[in-house]
């Protein structure tokens, strides 16, 4: 059921749903972005349509809501152990399709990638709900189109977009139907609006072969990428974490155990006991993260793992394209393919 709503009108139904969630979207903060006077749009928590940002796709993922980037798993004393508190109210998160899809990846890392789920993934993930936000237009580096994430999986509560004089909504859970109802200006049949097309395109390799590993196309970014860890941190699919004990005592014996966000780009991320460490150059980094975006976790589930956001490219301060990357990528597979085509003639 789709229905127009004024401003006013949607207010009323968001005070509504905030009576029973909190509401999670994306905001433009002013001012707050990495360079002196550069806003930013990343999520944060509303309670009217005004706060929410329709206009630009966010700069960072929701994630944070689902997988903190510092979450308190447990305290521990000499004798006891006590599991950390959790939020306990139900969450409607604002999600664009391709985020949505991101969900199912996080929902496959966390419980279905192993014989046991994340308990503590699984009781944040059970009080969060998505509403979806329309995409009339694709924005700067997006390939969801590539990726096959531009039109949102089944789950959302809702979708939002804005129209020249208000707003309007599908309304797909039936439980929300009346509280729309009632402050609807009309009803319309319509479907959330989704984009059919990108500006960038990506063509992914079916497979990899294993001589891609030692190809040169990766040698390039041992130069350019400083190994800062943007692309994973801004991105929605991405799932390293590390654990840290913080210890309240000298002896070691009272303390509470984290897991905090990490990243494959960064120093420190592969060091093992001995001194030992894997993947030092950036361009191994680099070559990890994209054929595990593109080709490992397909081996494993079946779809690929990146949902075509462009985040990654967006925000990388050394302009590194990981969909050019992808298209190299591609290339490259290719051009293996025919030499050894050519050598069996
Ligand atoms: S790899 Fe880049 S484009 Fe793909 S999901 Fe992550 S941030 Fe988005
Ligand atoms: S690819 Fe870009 S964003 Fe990612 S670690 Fe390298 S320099 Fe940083």
């Amino acid at each position: 059921m789709g229905f127009e709503l004024s401003r006013e009108g949607l207010d009323r139904v968001l005070t509504e749903l905030g009576e029973s969630y909190l509401l999670y979207a994306p905001v433009l903060k002013v001012g707050e972005g990495r360079f002196t006077d550069a806003d930013v749009v990343r999520y944060d928590y509303v309670s009217s349509v005004e706060q929410i940002e329709l206009a630009h796709k966010s700069d960072y993922a929701f994630k944070e809501l689902l997988t903190p980037l510092s979450e308190t798993l447990f305290f521990f004393t000499e004798n006891e152990c006590k599991v950390a508190d959790a939020e306990a109210r139900k969450v409607i998160v604002f999600l664009r399709a391709c985020d949505l899809h991101a969900v199912k990846r996080l929902d496959q890392m966390y419980l279905a990638n192993g014989p046991q789920e994340d308990w503590f993934y699984r009781r944040v993930r059970d009080r969060v709900a998505f509403a979806l936000i329309g995409c009339p237009e694709s924005f700067d580096n997006c390939f969801c189109c590539s990726m096959d994430t531009n039109v949102a999986p089944e789950g959302w509560l809702f979708s939002l977009e804005q129209t020249d004089d208000g707003y309007r909504c599908v309304v797909a859970d039936e439980q929300l139907t009346e509280v729309f109802a009632a402050q609807a200006v009309g009803e319309a049949a319509f479907e959330p609006a989704h984009v059919s097309a990108n500006d960038t395109v990506v063509r992914v390799p079916e497979s990899v072969p294993v001589a891609i590993y030692q190809h040169s196309m990766w040698d390039e970014y041992t130069a350019r990428c400083i190994k800062c860890g943007r692309c994973t941190i801004s991105c929605p699919t991405c799932t390293c974490y590390t654990m840290q004990d913080v210890f309240y005592t000298d002896n070691g014996c009272v303390g509470e155990r984290r897991r905090v966000g990490a990243s494959c780009m960064i120093d420190g991320y592969t060091n093992v006991a001995g001194g030992g460490q894997y993947r030092r150059t950036a361009c191994e980094r680099i070559r990890f993260k994209v054929l595990h975006k593109v080709h490992d976790f397909r081996k494993r589930f079946g779809y690929d793992m990146c949902v075509g956001c462009g985040r990654c490219d967006d925000i990388c301060p050394e302009y590194i394209s990981f969909a050019a990357c992808v298209n190299k990528l591609a290339d490259a597979v290719d051009a293996l393919a025919a030499q050894e085509v050519s050598a069996d003639e």
